[in-house]
């Protein structure tokens, strides 16, 4: 499991996402990091943006992830790369300002509810801002992430300039 991951790994959503009609391992896919890249080779897919390609699980287009079982649960649970761990959290670059953006993606019901646990929530957003802060949540990705298409239906929770 990469480092980054590993910073997520108190994130349980357990009753959270109990009978929701969205199930974002279906509907969406996960970016891996470059970190993680090698631990999921072979499974997969390719995502173009104008800045280069990414790495995912699933795919646009409902491409499923591959880790998917058939009772809903997720084969590799233990192993879950960061994007997953941070869902419904991302981290998106703002192009205009120059700076980094952490948001709430709404098209997750718990999010738009307002049902994920508060301590939570705030542990993960500051994970996703001491990951900036420290520089190991590369601004290049975050740049491939933000081009990657994905609904852009998203609440800003925090702004955070990239360090210098
Ligand atoms: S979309 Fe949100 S509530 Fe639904 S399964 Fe994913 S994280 Fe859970």
């Amino acid at each position: 499991m990469g480092k980054l991951a590993q910073r997520l790994s108190f994130v349980n959503f357990g009753e959270v996402c109990r009978n929701c009609p969205v199930n974002c391992c279906k509907r969406f896919y996960a970016v891996l990091l470059e970190e993680e890249e090698s631990e999921f080779d072979g499974k997969a897919s390719i995502v173009k943006t104008r800045l280069g390609r990414l790495k995912t699980l699933g795919g646009p287009r409902g491409r499923t992830c591959p880790f998917l079982l058939e009772n809903g649960f997720c084969g590799v649970y233990d192993r879950r790369p960061f994007d997953c761990r941070l869902w419904p959290v991302m981290v998106y670059y703002d192009f205009e300002r120059e700076e980094f953006i952490i948001v709430l993606d709404m098209e997750c019901p718990a999010a738009a509810e307002g049902r994920i646990p508060k301590e939570m929530l705030n542990r993960m957003i500051q994970t996703a801002r001491e990951a900036i802060l420290d520089g190991s949540l590369k601004k290049e990705w975050v740049k491939k992430y933000t081009l990657s298409p994905w609904p852009k239906n998203y609440q800003i929770l925090e702004r955070v300039k990239p360090p210098s």
